[in-house]
């Protein structure tokens, strides 16, 4: 439902918590955030209101300066801590909005090559189809690449990798997604308001876009893998 990713130069955890916040009109089930740090990825979920997920942050820190948050609403399986985004994997955290049409097939053939998928979401196996390019030795880029073309439906993606605490990626297909541009630091949005107490400079992706961000910018794709430019706007969405 909401998306936020900060590549930052400082701790993340609150200012996540803060964009999921300002998409709490939207609605949703659960919420929980991931950051990298210290080389792993620290998850933290719960079911409910953001409030919960801030309790679960009060007693279980997420330290780190790069990292991604979701405000789901449930499509496909019950509204549970478990099935709340990010997935992950040991090598890949990710948020999803949308819907992935075909997980029930890509589901099978994950667990035939014997994965254990954890939640009931169509979510979970874009995770685990990344992570598995990552762990065969691809760079993020090159996961992405690969995985991206076999989704069939709509999303807007946003992933962590445990190894590269220096990037995130993000990817829309048929839901918005938008890339945000601070001092030194780097955003991923579902809309510009999720930002907007981080920066008003936005670049909206466009369908099939997808994004490499760092904390110097963003390295945006269209579908077919070419490097694109998409102007940079100023959004007129106030802190
Ligand atoms: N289809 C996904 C799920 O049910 C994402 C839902 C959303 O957009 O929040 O977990």
């Amino acid at each position: 439902c909401g998306i936020i990713g900060i590549v930052g130069k400082e701790a993340v955890a609150e200012r996540l918590v803060d964009g999921l916040r300002r998409m709490e009109y939207r609605g949703y089930d659960s919420a929980g955030i991931c950051t990298v740090h210290d080389g792993t990825l620290v998850r933290r979920r719960a079911e409910g209101k953001l409030a919960n997920l801030a309790n679960v942050l009060a007693k279980d820190p997420a330290d780190g300066d790069v990292g991604i948050a979701h405000t789901r609403w449930a499509t496909h399986g019950a509204p549970t801590a478990k099935n709340a985004h990010p997935h992950a994997t040991d090598h890949v955290a990710l948020v999803h909005n949308g819907i992935i049409e075909n997980f029930r097939e890509l589901k099978a053939e994950l667990t035939a090559a014997g994965r254990t998928l954890e939640s009931d979401t169509d979510s979970e196996v874009v995770a685990h189809l990344v992570s598995l390019q990552v762990e065969g030795g691809a760079s993020p880029q090159d996961a992405v690449r690969e995985v991206l073309p076999r989704l069939r439906g709509a999303f807007a993606l946003a992933i962590a990798f445990r190894d590269y605490p220096d990037l995130l990626i993000g990817a829309r297909r048929g839901s918005p997604l938008v890339v945000g541009f601070g001092d030194g630091e780097t955003y991923l949005g579902s809309d510009a308001l999720a930002l907007a107490q981080l920066t008003q400079r936005i670049a909206y992706l466009e369908e099939g876009d997808w994004v490499v961000v760092t904390r110097d910018g963003a390295e945006i794709y269209d579908e077919l893998g070419d490097l694109v430019e998409r102007p940079i706007q100023l959004s007129g969405a106030s802190a």
